[in-house]
C-alpha cells in the first residue's frame, strides 16, 4: 500500500490528539504528537530553571537536545518523558517556547524526516500549512472554548487535580492567543482542509466520519 499522511490540526483541547490516536490505530499507521516535541523542549527549559523570555538560553539548550518519537512514545534526550510533559506547568508555558523561530525549525525537520519514512496521522497546529502541506488528507479539529475547557476540566479531574473551571477556560484562550498570533507558522486552517467542530459530537462520530472520507478519497 502506499504511503499515507493526514495533518490534523486545531486549537488547544479540541481533541486532536485522542482523535489522531484513534484514527492512526485504525488505519494500522503511526501517530505523531508534535505537540509533545514542543513539550518536551518546555520540560527540559524548566528543569534547568531557564527563563521563558530567555531565547538564547533557550536555543543554546536547544542545540544541545535530542528528542524523538518510538512506538508512541516521547524521548526527550533518550529518556521517556510521556507524563512529565503533561502537568498544568508545561500547558501554561509551552507557547512561548513553541514562539521562537529556531525552535520550530529544529523540530519541523525531525517532523518531516519521520512523515518521509513512514505512513503518519500527524497532529499540530501548522502540520497542514506547514510541516505536511501536501500530505494526503488535512483536517482541522476544532470546539467552542466552553466545551474545550469543560474536557480538560474533567481530565484534570480525574488525576485529582485541583482546578478551576473559569482558570480553564483563561489558559486555553490564552494558548490560543498566542499560538495563533506568533508570527512564525501560527496555528491557521489551511485552505484545503478539511474543518470538523466536534463541540456536539461523539469521538466515534468524529471517527467514523474522517474514516469515510479518507476510504473515499484514497
Ligand atoms: O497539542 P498540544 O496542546 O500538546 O501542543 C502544545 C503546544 O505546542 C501548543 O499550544 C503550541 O504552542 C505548540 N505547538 C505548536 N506547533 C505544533 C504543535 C504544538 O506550536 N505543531
Amino acid at each position: 500500500m502506499n504511503k499515507l499522511s493526514v495533518a490534523i490540526d486545531g486549537p488547544a483541547g479540541a481533541g486532536k490528539s485522542t482523535i489522531s490516536k484513534i484514527l492512526a490505530n485504525s488505519l494500522r499507521i503511526n501517530y505523531i504528537d508534535t505537540g509533545a516535541m514542543y513539550r518536551a523542549l518546555t520540560y527540559k527549559v524548566l528543569k534547568n530553571n531557564i527563563d521563558i523570555n530567555d531565547n538564547f538560553g533557550i536555543i543554546n539548550i536547544l542545540n544541545d537536545t535530542n528528542i524523538d518519537f518510538h512506538e508512541n512514545h516521547i524521548y526527550l534526550d533518550n529518556i521517556i518523558v510521556d507524563d512529565e510533559i503533561r502537568e498544568n506547568e508545561i500547558s501554561n508555558n509551552v507557547s512561548y517556547i513553541a514562539k521562537i523561530k529556531e525552535v520550530r525549525e529544529k523540530l519541523v525537520d525531525i517532523q518531516r524526516e519521520i512523515a518521509n519514512n513512514k505512513s503518519v496521522v500527524m497532529d499540530g497546529r501548522d502540520i497542514g500549512t506547514h510541516v505536511l502541506p501536501n500530505a494526503d488528507f488535512k483536517f482541522f479539529i476544532t470546539a467552542s472554548v466552553k466545551e474545550r475547557a469543560r474536557r480538560r476540566f474533567e481530565e484534570l479531574k480525574k488525576k485529582n487535580k485541583n482546578v478551576e473551571f473559569e482558570k480553564i477556560i483563561e489558559e486555553i484562550e490564552e494558548r490560543d492567543r498566542i499560538d495563533s498570533t506568533r508570527k512564525v507558522s501560527p496555528l491557521k486552517k489551511s485552505e484545503n482542509a478539511i474543518e470538523i467542530d466536534t463541540t456536539n459530537m461523539t469521538i466515534e462520530e468524529v471517527i467514523n466520519n474522517m474514516i469515510e472520507i479518507i476510504e473515499k478519497g484514497r
